[in-house]
Parts: C-alpha cells; structure tokens; sequence
C-alpha cells in the first residue's frame, strides 16, 4: 500500500466518473470530479447493465437500489419487422443471472447515474468546471478550466466521454470514424403500447434499420432505440433532439407494435455512431483514462457502462495497491492500462460487427450461437482478472 490521502482528480460526472469516484473513495483515496455540466441532470434514455456491470455495483452494495428502478427482462424476443412474428425467444430472468453469475439489468440512465451520484458528495463534485488540458510533472498535476481557474492532484483521470478533452492531450486529435448510422432514442409510457410485455426486451431488424426496446422504470417505460442510416454530425451531442415525428415517419411500413410505439413518442434523441482506434497507451506517469474516453465503442453491445465500471474497480485496485512516490503512482497506472486495454480492445472489436447486429434473421434454434456469442464479456469478473495468476 502506497502513501495515504493520495488526491485525485477526476474530469467528467457520467457514469465512468461518478462510478470511480464511489470506488476510489471506497480504496480510501481523496477524490474530487470535475464536471462541465452545470448540473447533474436527467439525460439520455435506456441502457444497459450486463451481468458484468451490474456484478460490480452489487459488491458495492447497490443491489437494493438497483432493483427499485431498473427492470430484469425475462426473455430478449426476435421479431419479424413486417409481420411482427417473434421468431426466437431467448429466455434471460433467473435463468440469465444463474448462467452469468449476475442479472442483466435495463434502466433509465438519469436512473444509474442518481444512484451513482447519490454515493459521493456533492461537496465533492465540482459543476460548471470545462477541463481545458493539463499538465503533470514529478510534483503533481495540473489541471486547468475553461474559467481560468485550476486545480491540482496527484492522479488526473480523464473520464471525460467520447469526445475527451484529456485522451486528445494524451494520445493526439486522432478523428472519430462514423459509423454510418444513428441511434434514435427515447422512452414512452409502457401503458401506451400494451401489445409489448413489459417483462420482455425485443429486437426488430428490417431492411435497413433496427428497433431495439426494453422496459425502465421497473416496467414502467418501455426504452427504444431505433438504429437508422444517417448523414454524421461530429457536432453531435446526447442531448441533441431529433424528430420524433421524422422518426414515426421511417417506420411507417413497418408492423402495427412499431408503429403503435413510436406513435407514442414525444422525444427522439439522435446520437450519430462514433467509434475510435483503440489506443497503444492511455496512461502517462499521473494521467490515465477511462470509460468512454479510454475506449469508445459503438452501442450494439450494451457495454459502455459496464465496462467503465470494471475500469473502475481495475483502477481503484491498482491505485490501492501502489508503491511510495511518483514511481509507485506512474507503476500503478501501468498496471491498470494493462489490465484493461487488451480486453476493453476487444470489447470495442466485437461491438463494430457484433451483438444486436448479429440478431437479424435469428431463428430458435441458433439463439444459443447468439449467447455464446457475448457470454465471455458476460462473465467476466474484473475481481478475479486482478488477482494473482496463482489465486484465480
Ligand atoms: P459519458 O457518459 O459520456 O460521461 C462523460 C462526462 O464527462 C459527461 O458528464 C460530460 O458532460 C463530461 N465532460 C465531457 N467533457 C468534459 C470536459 N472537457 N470537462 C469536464 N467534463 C466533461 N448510453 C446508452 O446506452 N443509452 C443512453 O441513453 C445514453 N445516454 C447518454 C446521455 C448522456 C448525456 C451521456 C453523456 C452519455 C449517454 N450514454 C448513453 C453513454 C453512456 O453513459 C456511456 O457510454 C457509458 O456510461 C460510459 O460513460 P462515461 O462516463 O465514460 O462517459
């Protein structure tokens, strides 16, 4: 165990930033997030916690928390888009969490970010501070805002999302490659479309587009997210809004259930689909990455918050275990980029061609090919990938 009260600080409040931040804290180490946001507000629509993710929040304790706002679907249905038929029901539920060691999880994003925000104080959490760079030597790090003011640390962590301001600082202006698409999202009143159990999650792929929905809000709501072709807009933002009667519009001749759930939408938000190289290195001798900023992917595999959490119980356990003096803290960093590159490299591989994209055309019988698929990411425990080799 290194020095005591190291400091760290870390730029960006999203779900990688808030969930270091918990975990840091808990490893005993002063933590202080910069945000540029001037509050911490209720964005985005549904997400993801795969086995994975939602493993790392029940061994912090959350399980309860977790379990009054997100929903546990029982099955992932494949549907025809024209005919509306369901052809492979994949059942999940129970049968899930046994197989994976932990449930899969769908919930509002406002939702997981509450709970994480919850878990640090506020007086902690510093809004309306836009990183503009940094700069460390031997002593420290230097953090500095689009104010003018700064703030200083031993450790600097860029949590600062796909478009990091301290991952270009770190590794160049290396552009985002388009993916040619855009995923249109948002949430409707499940008592709108009372065709869909709540209870399951579903799939439509059409000719050129894709419907995706699960329930939130305990089965309250019902998340979409329709993948559509699109132009790209590196401008781009989560919070840009798109048309939800532009969007009606697209799935016009598509099955009635479509037809009768974005009928029902009053919100749209458009996301163009950004991906990026993996990077050969994102720490340096006090700086580091993670999340999004480390390793950005497409969505089609439901992992971005899961994995910013594994990094940051991967970081936490490095940086809890260093050795004195900058040497111990550069050390710590390495380990932690070692540990995570290889696999969030491969993570990030499978979800250009992989996961929601292969469910096209899937028949009942070819579903368990679809499992086997994602069961490596599923199960995978970054506890266990941080003990010795002779413990695990
Ligand atoms: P992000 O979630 O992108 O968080 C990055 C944070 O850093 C943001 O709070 C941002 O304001 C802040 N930031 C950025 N630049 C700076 C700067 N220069 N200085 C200070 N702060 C900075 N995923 C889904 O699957 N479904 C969704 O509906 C969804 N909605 C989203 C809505 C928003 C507003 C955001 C930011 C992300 C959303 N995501 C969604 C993505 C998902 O949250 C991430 O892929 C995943 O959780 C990993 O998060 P992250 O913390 O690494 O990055």
């Amino acid at each position: 165990m290194g020095e005591a009260n190291l400091r760290v600080a870390l730029v960006g409040a999203g779900i990688g930033g808030l969930g270091a931040a918990l975990v840091l804290r808990r490893a005993g180490l002063q933590v202080e997030v910069y945000e540029q946001a001037a509050e911490l507000s209720e964005v985005g629509a549904g997400i993801h916690l795969a086995p994975n993710g939602s493993r790392v929040l029940h061994r912090l304790g959350l399980e309860p928390r977790l379990r009054e706002v997100a929903a546990q679907p029982q099955a992932l249905q494949v549907r025809l888009w024209d005919r509306g038929v369901t052809v492979a029901r994949q059942p999940m539920g129970a049968a899930w969490a046994a197989e994976f060691g932990a449930p899969h999880y769908t919930l509002h994003r406002a939702d997981l970010h509450r709970i994480l925000a919850e878990q640090v104080p506020a007086e902690s959490v510093h809004l309306n501070h836009r990183c503009t760079g940094f700069a460390e030597d031997e002593q420290g790090v230097r953090i500095d805002f689009a104010d003018g003011s700064s703030a200083h640390a031993d450790v600097l962590v860029g949590a600062d999302g796909v478009h990091s301001v301290i991952r270009q600082a770190l590794a160049g202006s290396e552009q985002p490659q388009f993916a040619g698409t855009a995923a249109l999202r948002g949430v409707v009143p499940a008592e709108l479309v009372p065709e869909l159990a709540v209870e399951d999650m579903y799939v439509w792929t059409g000719p050129s587009a894709r419907l995706l929905v699960c329930p939130v809000q305990g089965g309250r709501g019902l998340a979409f997210v329709a993948v559509v072709p699109d132009s790209g807009d590196l401008r781009d933002s989560w919070s840009r809004q798109g048309d939800p009667a532009a969007l009606a519009a697209a799935f016009a001749d598509w099955e009635p259930t479509v037809r009768t759930l974005l009928g029902a939408a009053t919100e749209a938000g458009h996301w163009s689909l950004y991906d990026r190289e993996p990077l050969a290195r994102w720490s340096t001798g006090r700086s580091t990455l993670l999340g999004d900023a480390a390793h950005p992917m497409l969505p089609h595999y439901g992992q971005g918050a899961s994995q910013a959490l594994e990094d940051a119980v991967a970081l936490a356990a490095c940086l809890g275990e260093r050795t004195a003096g900058p040497a111990g803290i550069a050390a710590a960093l390495r380990r932690y980029q070692e540990l995570r590159l290889e696999h969030t490299t491969r993570v990030r591989g499978e979800a250009l061609t992989g996961g929601s994209q292969r469910l096209g055309g899937r028949k009942e019988g070819e579903m368990s090919a679809m499992v086997e698929d994602i069961a490596w990411v599923q199960r995978y425990d970054v506890e266990q990938a941080l003990a010795p080799a002779a413990a695990r």
